[in-house]
């Protein structure tokens, strides 16, 4: 098992600092239980600080051609793709998911790399020749200048890689403000970055809490925040940000549903929720935590569920055979074991209860084993909370309409779902579910780097979301040209 006692700081205009105000926070392995690193806390000025240096790298920046722009991410994904597994490692130990777990999240991560890659073609304008006899319109994307994100625990290296290839190869100066609690991811690809030899200020990476949160949506300097978190903290940030003027997209938190018909293929439909719903120890925004089933689907799917629930092997993520990690603190695993409480006393009846279990060697972890909780009421709040661990609910409906309208009566709307062997009603249901990210016999939909991330709802604050062309959009302002160049030949017409 590794161990280290990394002191994790700020790397701005091209080199480490400590912050000169900061306070420190551990970071723990919340397998192992043990300290694993420092964090030093930015305080105002310290934020203040790198926003002044992407301010001033922005004017070279955005006069550097797109084309050797994206020469540095290329150069990047290269590192990424060869330090795939001490990377996987760095993210298992900090935040506890499988080392498989791990791997995936670069990948999808290094996949945003590359479709940023394309930004020569991709902030291409528009134009008409001729409006008028003469006259040429033309639309141009340029850069905002610099542009912040703050990111969740829950995907420390894929998250903050929704946001950095499209900022930086758009033109604009990027900081990035990691979880506090899970700061050695990010360090490990700022240290990626340096080598790839970026201009100074280009890329920034400041940690902290909420005081340098204000900071970044405060600062006059930062044009655009994209946020990922809960819902709570989403809509300030949403609110904070666009009071200060600048453009926010904020993805928020998640209560996804998943639809089980009778006609699906109940082994394959098991599996898939199973890993959607326990994978990552349920800490995913994109997990299945509660599962509808319709008619006939009731018996063989909570029998299925229950069975795959009790036998996953939860354990440290980097032994082999691990299907499930920790949750990221005692005080995560303390609400999961909350919310089963209330769960019973709202009427659920525990099928598989995954308290006060323990990992050999590992005591000290925080354990949260997977539990499913059946007859969960539509009305309580277990079925409307988001709960962000291994937790997962059933309720049973008549028909996939009654389905459709729990999935509608949500306030949140990342994520639906729905297994069946029926084209109508994958259509029904894709066509009148409120969520804006649906999978049909898919688990997790997550969108690949080319699609926007498109959650509706408690679940997104703004207009543009993360990845695709929506992300090109997010990073540019659009400015549009009419031109008029006479010469003799125009006078004729
Ligand atoms: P969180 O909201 O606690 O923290 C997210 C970030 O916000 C961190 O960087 C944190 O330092 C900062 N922060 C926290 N409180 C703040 C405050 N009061 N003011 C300013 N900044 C603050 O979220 P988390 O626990 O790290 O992550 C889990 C949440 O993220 C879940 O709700 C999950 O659903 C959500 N999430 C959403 C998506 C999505 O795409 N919709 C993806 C991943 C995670």
């Amino acid at each position: 098992m590794e161990s280290t006692t990394d002191q994790v700081i700020n790397y701005i205009g091209g080199s480490w600092q400590k912050p000169e105000s900061g306070t420190d926070l551990a970071v723990m392995n919340p397998a192992t239980a043990e300290q694993i690193a420092t964090v030093s806390l930015s305080q105002k000025e310290d934020v203040k600080k790198a926003v002044e240096v992407a301010d001033e790298a922005f004017h070279g920046w955005r006069r550097t051609p797109v084309t050797k722009r994206i020469q540095y991410l290329f150069h990047f994904k290269n590192l990424l793709e060869d330090h795939i597994e001490e990377l996987a490692k760095v993210i298992t130990n900090e935040c506890g998911k499988t080392f498989n777990e791990s791997v995936g999240e670069i990948r999808r991560g290094i996949e945003n790399v590359e479709n940023a890659c394309g930004m020569p073609t991709l902030m291409q304008g528009i134009n008409n020749e001729d409006i008028a006899s003469g006259i040429d319109e033309h639309m141009i994307r340029q850069p905002l200048g610099v542009v912040t994100a703050i990111t969740p625990f829950n995907f420390p290296a894929m998250i903050p890689l929704w946001f950095l290839p499209y900022a930086v190869a758009s033109g604009n100066c990027f900081i990035l403000k990691p979880s506090e609690k899970v700061p050695m991811s990010a360090q490990y690809i700022f240290k990626l970055l340096d080598q790839v030899g970026l201009p100074e200020g280009v890329v920034q990476l400041v940690n902290g809490d909420k005081t340098a949160v204000d900071e970044l949506l405060e600062n006059p300097a930062v044009k655009a925040i994209s946020f990922v978190g809960s819902s709570g903290v989403a809509r300030q940030i949403y609110s904070k940000g666009t009071a200060h003027g600048k453009r926010v997209q904020a993805q928020g938190g998640a209560k996804n549903m998943v639809v089980v018909l009778p006609d699906a293929e109940m082994n394959m439909t098991t599996r898939i929720v199973g890993d959607s719903a326990f994978g990552c120890a349920g800490q995913r925004c994109l997990a299945n935590s509660l599962a509808i089933t319709v008619g006939d689907a009731k018996k063989p799917f909570t029998e299925a569920i229950s069975e795959k629930a009790a036998n996953l092997k939860v354990g440290y993520g980097l032994n082999q055979g691990t299907e499930m990690g920790p949750v990221i603190t005692s005080e995560s695993r303390q609400r999961v074991e909350g919310f089963i409480e209330t769960g019973t006393k709202e009427g659920g009846k525990i099928l598989v209860d995954g308290r006060s279990k323990k990992v050999d060697e590992f005591e000290g972890g925080n354990w949260s084993f997977p539990t499913i909780i059946d007859d969960i009421s539509p009305d309580s709040s277990i079925a409307k909370t988001e709960i962000f661990g291994p937790l997962f609910g059933l309720m049973h409906v008549d028909t996939v309409d009654d389905a459709i309208a729990l999935i509608n009566s949500q306030a949140y709307g990342n994520m639906a779902c729905l297994f069946t062997s029926s084209g109508a009603a994958a259509r029904q249901f894709r066509y009148e579910a409120n969520a804006g990210n649906i999978g049909i016999n898919i688990g997790v939909a997550a969108p690949m780097a080319y699609y926007p991330f498109s959650g509706w709802k408690e679940s997104f604050f703004g207009d543009l979301h993360a990845q695709g062309h929506h992300a090109v959009e997010f990073y540019t302002q659009t400015k549009v040209v009419v031109e008029r160049w006479i010469r003799d030949w125009d006078r004729v017409f």
